[in-house]
Formats: structure tokens, sequence, C-alpha cells
């Protein structure tokens, strides 16, 4: 779930692939469930709008989400995918004007939502140098995949989106390849890891891979992080304090808003500090 806001601008061409609140009726708040936990404070159905969404479409509480115990709606990204559905695929009739449209909305959401995140990391590809050779089949997926996200909702619906990432991870695993090729000697391999709770306090992890490693708890205070491959690698409790992830690959605002950090930790130009740092 968003924290509702405007995006803002990184200057990476990745504008578009950020939530913009303002021009979602939000999606994230009704399509998807939650369950009460410590990340939410009270249990919520699937396609039922959450108690503290507004008429106007925005949340009630999203400078206190946190005190309030919504802390899982401050790390959930739609990369877009929500202003998308709903003035795109939708051309800007809500689900409360039209309500027979409220279900293929919330259904479409989460197909966008994987588009538009492929897209992010694609994005992302693009502007990395030492991944020049892969990026005239990187700058093809992009348009085939920019190309889909503007497909009607029944396309969309249709979509073989598992297929359509297994070719787009294997540019992104090139691009991983290449980038951290730039890293004199032996790189660390923890791709896919299950590392809850490890303690990597200080770690030498410069050009490693984390793709998708279970990191949940983990001490990573003061680790080298730098061009490190950390697409989908699950931050959430992690102590980032201190740690060094300058120029480290495929992170998002997401994994950093769900993980610990402090002032002293170095981030990738195009992430900002999450306020509770
Ligand atoms: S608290 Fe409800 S309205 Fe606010 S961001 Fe979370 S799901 Fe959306």
């Amino acid at each position: 779930m968003p924290q509702k806001h405007a995006a803002p601008s990184d200057g990476s061409g990745r504008n578009d692939l950020q939530a913009d609140c303002a021009n979602c009726f939000g999606l994230c708040c009704v399509a998807l469930p939650f369950a009460r936990s410590a990340d939410f404070a009270a249990d919520k159905d699937a396609g039922k709008p959450c108690a503290n969404l507004q008429l106007d479409f925005r949340c009630g509480i999203h400078t206190r989400l946190r005190e309030k115990g919504y802390q899982g709606c401050t790390v959930f990204d739609c990369f877009g995918a929500g202003q998308k559905v709903s003035q795109v695929t939708f051309g800007g009739t809500d689900w409360r004007q039209a309500p027979e449209s409220a279900r293929p909305m919330f259904e479409v959401l989460p197909v966008m939502r994987q588009l538009h995140e492929l897209l992010w990391y694609v994005t992302e590809a693009l502007d990395l140098a030492p991944a020049r050779p892969v990026h005239p089949d990187l700058r093809r997926a992009l348009k085939r995949v920019d190309g889909l996200t503007r497909g009607d909702a029944a396309s969309l619906m249709d979509l073989d989106v598992a297929a359509l990432r297994d070719d787009v991870n294997a540019l992104l695993l090139r691009t991983s390849d290449l980038v951290r090729a730039e890293v004199p000697g032996r790189k660390k391999n923890h791709r896919g890891a299950q590392l809850i709770g490890a303690r990597l306090s200080g770690a030498r992890l410069r050009g490693a891979s984390l793709r998708g490693a279970c990191l949940i708890g983990a001490d990573l205070k003061k680790a080298d992080l730098r061009m490190a491959d950390l697409i989908g690698a699950d931050l959430r409790g992690a102590d980032l304090s201190g740690a060094d992830l300058t120029g480290s690959i495929f992170l998002t605002q997401a994994q950093l808003n769900a993980a610990k950090g402090d002032s002293a930790t170095k981030l990738p130009a195009a992430l900002t500090r999450p306020a509770h740092w």
C-alpha cells in the first residue's frame, strides 16, 4: 500500500514508474487483501475498501501509518501501476462512478504492477554502462513490455506474465554479471540464500549476488554492499546502519523502506532515505 504522495523526480527516467497516488483511484487500498498482524492493524478482504481510504481516494492516515499500525502500507510499491490502470487502462473513470469496472480494475492491478516492476529494472539496466552489450536487447524488452502495459483490460488479464518475467530476467542476469564483473576478485554468490537473522555486520559483499536472498532481520551493519545485486532480496527488518549500498543494483525503495538504517547508510543515487531511519 502506498503512502499517498505525488511522484518525485529522480532524474533517472523512471518517474512514470513511481507511485503517483494523486492520479490513482486508491486501487491497492481496495484490491489487495491484508490480515491483522504486525504490519496491519485490521483485516481487509480483497476488493473491499480499507476503512482509512477517503472519498477522494487518499489515505486518511498517510502521515501516521507506522504509528497507527499500518507499517505494511509503507513497504508496498506499485511502480506506478496504480495510475496507469486508473488513467490509461480505464480512461480515468473510477470504480465508484462505474462499479461494473471495479472487478476487472482490481484484477488488472497485480498484472500491471509486475509489468511496471519489469520496466523499472530494465530502465535501470539501460543506465548501467557496463551492461552496454545487453542494451539493444534491453531496449527491445522495454518497448515490448511498455506496449503490453497499454493494452486493454482483457489483453492484460490474458498475459502470460511468468513467461515474460523469465525472458526479461535472462537479460537482467546478463546485466548483473557484466556490472559485477567490474569488481575485482571473487564475488560472493548468495543467490536465493536463506540468511534470516544472519550476522553479516561489516561483511564484504561488494559485487555479491544477493538475488532473491532472504535477509529478514539480518545484521548488515557497516556491510560493504557496493555494486551488489539485490533484486528481490527480502530486507524486512534487516539492519543497514552504516552499510554502503553505493552502486548496488536492482534495489527498490520498498525494499529500503522495509529495512532499518541510519544517517550513515550510503544509498544508490535513485533512492531516498526512509523517513523512519
Ligand atoms: S491505511 Fe488503508 S488507505 Fe491508507 S495506505 Fe494503507 S490501505 Fe491505503
